[in-house]
């Protein structure tokens, strides 16, 4: 649903997302918050699904394996890693409660990423033949 933008400069039409926080609704072609919505025209943008979706913060550390900036991740013994290669990056654990705070990091399981070689063993019963 085209909205079109009230701000100097802009005057765009655009599909508008509506911030169910704000309760504003955001251009979508410069950003700023358009004034002139209904609280009717706000509903309808909420219906149509044109809101505002919070993203989470990628958290992005120097990785000393791919020797670049990656994304950090956090695997299923809350340990920190590369996103790219899944080396572990140590961090501070006040860095990390920040994270948390911020809304976390992505969750992986790199025992699902990692091959497992484990291969099932089946017990085999064996049935005792009663002795008398
Ligand atoms: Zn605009
Ligand atoms: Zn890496």
């Amino acid at each position: 649903m085209l909205i079109t933008c009230d701000n100097k400069g802009c005057l765009q039409s655009s599909n508008a997302l509506f911030n169910d926080i704000t309760k504003e609704v955001l251009c979508g072609e410069c950003g700023r918050s358009i004034t002139n919505i209904s609280d009717a025209m706000k509903r309808t943008l909420k219906s149509f699904g044109q809101i505002v979706r919070t993203e989470r913060k990628a958290f992005m550390l120097a990785c000393p394996a791919c020797r670049a900036n990656r994304e950090v991740v956090m695997d299923q013994n809350n340990d920190t890693l590369c996103k790219t290669c899944h080396e572990p990056i140590t961090i501070h654990a006040a860095f990390k409660m920040a994270m948390e705070e911020a809304g976390g990091l992505e969750r992986v399981d790199t025992t699902e990423i990692k091959v497992s070689t484990k291969k099932t063993t089946k017990k085999k019963v064996t049935k005792k033949k009663a002795t008398k």
